[in-house]
């Protein structure tokens, strides 16, 4: 099974088939989201009473500690930790507007490009430390 770790705290957030994320909306409404923790499947499970719009930038948070998983390579992307059955780490980046469709997994060597909306981010809108997988 891949698990998936805060890249702050180091503490698990895959627990059974979702990865859980606090988030929050534009209107500052809090909640929790579950996303599925195989990449390239966007299906989310939210309480019906966060309300969110297509092309809405939600802020995830850790559900353990709160901290922020906004990228520092580009601010449209989270960040993630994935740890694969066979112990290797990658930096898994997705797209926190809501309906956008892009995913990227790194092992600092390669880059592994998923979804219809990933082409946003190209070499020449992302930040240089993103750059060099290019
Ligand atoms: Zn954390």
């Amino acid at each position: 099974m891949d698990d998936f770790l805060c890249p702050s705290c180091q503490n698990h957030i895959r627990v059974g088939d979702n990865i859980i994320f606090k988030v929050k909306n534009h209107r500052k409404q809090a909640a929790l989201i579950l996303l599925s923790p195989k990449i390239g499947n966007y299906s989310s499970i939210k309480h019906p009473s966060f309300e969110t719009e297509h092309g809405e930038p939600l802020d995830f948070y850790c559900p353990v500690c709160n901290a922020s998983l906004t990228s520092d390579i580009h601010k449209d992307l989270a960040h993630v930790i994935l740890v694969e059955e066979n112990g290797k780490l990658s930096d898994v980046y997705f797209s926190r507007i809501f309906g956008e469709h892009s995913t990227f997994k790194t092992d600092g060597d390669s880059v592994h490009v998923s979804g219809d909306d990933a082409g946003k981010f190209t070499y020449f809108k992302i930040g240089d430390k993103f750059r060099k997988y290019f």
